[in-house]
């Protein structure tokens, strides 16, 4: 799977994705990041790319010709790759805090592209009409202003790359990772069996695999209600996981009461 960045800050985006396992896939040719200087593209004696807001107000807006051009030269490549006429646009993501707000069933969709661009805003945003005119996605990564889209492309693209087969190895498998079933993670642990006079739970030790299993959903369930109520509403149970959910919530039903 290819990611082509647009951003102020190529190093940035190179060095922040070159590490651990997805820098292993890179270096297999699994996934690739081509990050693109959108300077490059400005036509102004001192490269600038930004001006002041029509209307005022503070702050400096990204101009919408450099952008223009550099998604032009990315879509331009994309198409001598080997895009038929006529096929598919390829997704262009500007990540914007208004935007759909990112989450695992997010990735997961966008994993199923063979390329992807993603647009990284900086100072007050972006002049809206080359938005219209090139973004087919506007993502936020959460309800929070940060001061580029540097981060939450290099958020995506961990997420995303994570679901492209032959990234993780089965050792490092997502299927049980928090969201993939809609439930969070069970607790893990590792050696020490006893660390600070904390054992580890005896059922882990049992070797009994139908136990564990059944002591991990038991607290992947205990574990969403507690912080993550909402995300139970979604989720689909198996006879015996759901009457002990069901239990779980008459338990603390009961406690409110006393
Ligand atoms: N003035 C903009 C607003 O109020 O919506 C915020 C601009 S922000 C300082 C600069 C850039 O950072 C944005 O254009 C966007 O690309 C990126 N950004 C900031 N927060 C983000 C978030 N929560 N999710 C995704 N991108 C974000």
């Amino acid at each position: 799977m290819k990611f082509h960045v647009m951003t102020l800050f190529p190093e940035m985006v190179e060095q922040g994705l070159h590490t651990s396992i997805l820098g292993r896939a890179m270096d297999a040719g699994i996934i690739s990041v081509n990050t693109v200087n959108i300077r490059d593209y400005s036509e102004d004696k001192h490269r600038h790319v930004d001006d002041y807001p029509y209307g005022g107000g503070a702050g400096m807006v990204m101009a919408a010709e450099p952008i223009a051009k550099c998604y032009e030269a990315i879509a331009g490549a994309i198409n001598q790759d080997g895009t038929e006429a006529g096929a598919k646009r390829t997704r262009v993501v500007y990540l914007t805090p208004w935007g759909r707000v990112f989450d695992q069933q997010l990735a997961k969709e966008l994993a199923g592209e063979e390329e992807l661009v993603f647009l990284c805003g900086h100072y007050e945003g972006v002049d809206e009409r080359v938005l219209t005119e090139i973004v087919t996605d506007y993502v936020s990564i959460g309800d929070y202003v940060l001061s580029g889209g540097e981060l939450p492309a290099m958020v995506m693209i961990d997420a995303i790359a994570r679901m492209v087969p032959g990234v993780l190895t089965n050792e490092e498998s997502g299927e049980t990772e928090s969201f993939m079933n809609g439930l969070l993670e069970y607790p893990q642990y590792t050696r020490p069996e006893e660390w600070r006079g904390q054992p580890v739970p005896e059922v882990l030790l049992s070797g009994h695999h139908a136990k564990v299993a059944e002591w991990r959903m038991q607290r992947s369930i205990d574990r969403t209600v507690k912080y993550r109520p909402e995300l139970m509403d979604g989720v689909t149970l198996d006879k015996k996981s759901a009457k002990y959910y069901r239990e779980l919530l008459a338990k603390d039903a009961e406690d409110r009461q006393d």
